[in-house]
């Protein structure tokens, strides 16, 4: 690959954005030292770009460093130039980490998991989006929807591999114009680091062919939603299986269930911020083939966590393929934020030693299953009844959190949803 002129050193924000500045490659050593200069109210942008009324004001300043580990050499892509993107962290001054970075709040949440119960994850973010402006609509699934999108998704599966992404598949989703590309897993931090390249990657090749990669969680009212599904396993530090446990229901392991009971017990307030927009809420609910409620369930698409199959015929074992999927994230929501709160989540289920059972197949009508906050008004009361969630996040990151939402609402309250759906796909 030719050298990238520019360096681009990237956040990703409380909206799901990836802003930041870039740098001629010549200024690489001094940024990977001291990083660039950043705004602290830049946290407080919301989707519709306007300034939320957050505890951070017109002073201040920061410094976006690179992490030396999230560095990715994107090649040419059409008339676009090569360009290094280096994710970074958003430190004060003196390089420690600012309370509002949600890339460190991860990075902590995870270190806790390693330290106290010497477990690791590993995770992909799968990701649902419209090709706007595909001429043929084809079939869902379908060989000509597929053919239909060439040579976009080739030359995607290809772009992914050269940037170190590990592509795992590429199919046309059920909806019109919607496909789905997966990832391999990779550990820790680096999961969301990818999600966040991703959306990039496939915006910029989707531009290049005219088309506009959508990924907003609903196009219409009454259309498909585009989910990210987060799928993880878990590990300890010398590579055993956590998760997995054949002699037991759903062959999930009582560390497994004990994870998942955290993350279920603190389902509304998560998907505050899982799926976050003023959209989201439409995405989720029965019959969506998304997440219908706050229940753990091997066989159904419609649970909040999903145990996904394993197969013999693999010739990865069993117990290493073993993965649980959270389903009701968009991409809407910032990954590391959702990857620190589904550890953090777990982390309280595994303090609080009671498991959630698996449910074997979907719930029965009218059984006693949390709804998942189908408007943002139930979102933000999901959050404000929920003080432990409210306790893992720094003060400064939960109330900018706050004020981002709150914002996005006032920005929407008075609009049908079908123009509220318009309104946020416009802008993902
Ligand atoms: N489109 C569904 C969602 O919004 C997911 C469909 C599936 O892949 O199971 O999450
Ligand atoms: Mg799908």
């Amino acid at each position: 690959m030719t050298s990238p002129p520019a360096i681009f050193v990237a956040t990703c924000d409380l909206a799901a954005q990836i802003r930041g500045r870039s740098v001629p490659l010549t200024s690489e050593t001094s940024v990977m030292r001291s990083g660039t200069g950043w705004v602290p109210a830049n946290l407080a942008l919301t989707c519709f770009g306007d300034l939320a009324d957050a505890p951070l004001d017109s002073t201040g300043d920061l410094r976006l460093r690179p992490d030396p580990t999230a560095v990715y050499d994107i090649p040419a892509i059409g008339s676009l130039p090569p360009l290094r993107l280096m994710i970074g962290g958003q430190t004060d001054l003196d390089g420690t980490d600012w309370d509002g970075d949600c890339r460190a709040f991860a990075l902590r949440a995870l270190h806790e998991l390693e330290e106290r119960y010497d477990a690791t994850i590993t995770a992909a973010f799968e990701h649902e989006f419209l090709l706007e402006g595909l001429a043929t609509e084809g079939v869902p699934f379908g060989l000509d929807r597929y053919r239909a999108a060439e040579p976009f998704g080739s030359e995607l599966l290809g772009l992914l591999a050269a940037v170190g992404l590990d592509p795992d598949s590429w199919l046309a989703e059920f909806g019109a114009e919607q496909f789905e590309v997966t990832i391999s897993p990779a550990e820790g931090i680096s999961s969301a680091d990818r999600a966040i390249v991703l959306r990039q990657l496939v915006r910029d090749l989707a531009s290049q062919h005219g088309l506009r990669a959508g990924f907003a969680p609903m196009r219409t009212v009454d259309g498909v939603g585009s989910g990210v599904h987060v799928h993880f396993s878990m590990r300890t530090r010398a590579g055993d299986a956590l998760l997995y446990d054949p002699t037991r229901e759903g062959s999930l392991s009582s560390f497994g269930a004990r994870f998942a009971a955290g993350i279920v017990r603190h389902a509304p307030a998560l998907v505050a911020f899982t799926a976050p927009s003023p959209a989201s809420g439409l995405r989720l609910g029965e019959h969506k083939w998304s997440s219908a409620g706050a229940y753990l369930s091997q066989a159904d698409r419609e649970a909040l966590l999903r145990i996904c199959p394993t197969t013999k015929l693999s010739a990865t074992p069993e117990a290493l393929q073993y993965n649980l999927e959270y389903r009701a994230a968009d991409a809407t929501g910032n990954p590391w934020l959702i990857l620190g709160l589904l550890v953090r989540a777990g982390l309280s289920g595994l303090d609080g030693d009671v498991e959630e059972p698996v449910l074997m197949a979907p719930p029965a009508p009218g059984s006693p299953i949390r709804p998942l906050p189908a408007t943002p008004e139930a979102a933000r009361q999901a959050i404000d009844d929920d003080p432990e969630l409210q306790s893992w996040l720094p003060p400064l990151l939960l109330q900018t959190s706050l004020a981002v939402r709150d914002a996005e609402r006032a920005a929407t309250q008075n609009l049908s949803p079908e123009q509220i759906v318009q309104k946020v796909a416009r802008v993902y």
